[in-house]
């Protein structure tokens, strides 16, 4: 049977805007020692902004805007980013074939004309040679018809109380927190250096980030707890493999509030160790 307390903790986890499935997420909660997270959308607000552009022979308008059209359908947060920057009203019927490859970025006819949008690895799929970038911020390549167009430089913000988010957990007990991300090395470690993360793991395609969590997961004692947080779709696999799964859920996509174990009804990371303080409360656990 399941202790009154228990219930005590889930009502009052909810009154806070944490939502806990099941009265064993909260023993598993209270154990926790390792916070893995996903980046985009989860330390960082994961709407960005247009910095730079830089092309060959398109006007830099002009290429945001096959940006933004070749992106219509994506709910990914670098699209957001681009229809931002598009700033119209997007014709839909000048885009056909769209195509989104998960952790790399989209295809799409626009007019007429191929138009691939993404990271270095989809330039690679497609075998076109592309510039390296040693800028800070995530930076989007464009090829048209084939061709490299050029890339769009969009800086990702880190959230104001990301930090103190990740102090705060440390508070709450836990021993070591690691970003997996998608994003560029460089981007990946200039966010966990602000944020003091203690691993990173950059330039992982979604399938990666599960072999990842297997990999600490099994290189842990079975006491030690490891959380995943996250909100992409992308996100669902690893939410459900972890110890236990926490899902960002104002912003987070539908499959990733369902694969989650708690979700988190504002996209606040401080709430994170809240919800593990909450646990360790309802458990009669001081630290
Ligand atoms: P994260 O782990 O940081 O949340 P994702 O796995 O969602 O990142 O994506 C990894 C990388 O793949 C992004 O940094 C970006 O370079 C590229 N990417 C993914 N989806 C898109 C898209 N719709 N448009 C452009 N690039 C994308
Ligand atoms: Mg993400």
């Amino acid at each position: 049977s399941v202790p009154l307390s228990f219930f005590a903790g889930i009502g009052g986890a909810s009154k806070e805007g944490i939502l806990v499935k099941g009265s064993n997420f909260l023993e598993t909660l209270s154990q926790t020692k390792i916070v893995a997270f996903d980046k985009t959308g989860t330390l960082t607000k994961g709407v960005f902004e247009v910095s730079a552009v830089h092309h060959s022979e398109m006007e830099n308008a002009r290429l945001i805007e096959y940006a933004a059209l070749a992106e219509c359908a994506s709910s990914h947060p670098i699209s957001k980013s681009l229809k931002m920057a598009y700033g119209k009203e997007i014709d839909r019927s000048r885009v056909t074939d769209i195509e989104e490859i998960s952790g790399e970025g989209v295809l799409a006819k626009v007019d007429g004309s191929d138009v691939a949008v993404g990271n270095g690895k989809l330039m690679e799929r497609l075998n076109i040679p592309y510039h390296e970038c040693h800028l800070s911020g995530t930076i989007v390549h464009m090829a048209i018809n084939g061709e490299y167009s050029g890339h769009i430089v969009i800086s990702d913000v880190v959230k104001p109380n990301a930090k103190t988010a990740i102090d705060e957990l440390k508070k709450a007990g836990v021993r070591k927190t690691i970003m997996l991300t998608g994003d560029r090395k460089k981007a990946a470690e200039q966010v966990a250096e602000l944020l003091s993360v203690d691993e990173v793991y950059s330039e992982l395609l979604p399938a990666d980030k599960v072999s990842k969590v297997e990999e600490l997961l099994s290189g842990k004692s079975d006491r030690e707890k490891l959380a995943f947080v996250g909100d992409g779709i992308n996100d669902a696999p690893v939410l459900t493999r972890a110890d236990i799964g926490i899902a960002m859920g104002a912003m987070g996509s539908d499959a990733a509030i369902e694969a989650a174990d708690v979700v988190l009804m504002d996209d606040n990371p401080m709430q994170i160790a809240k919800a593990i303080k909450i646990s360790k409360k309802c458990l009669g656990i001081v630290y």
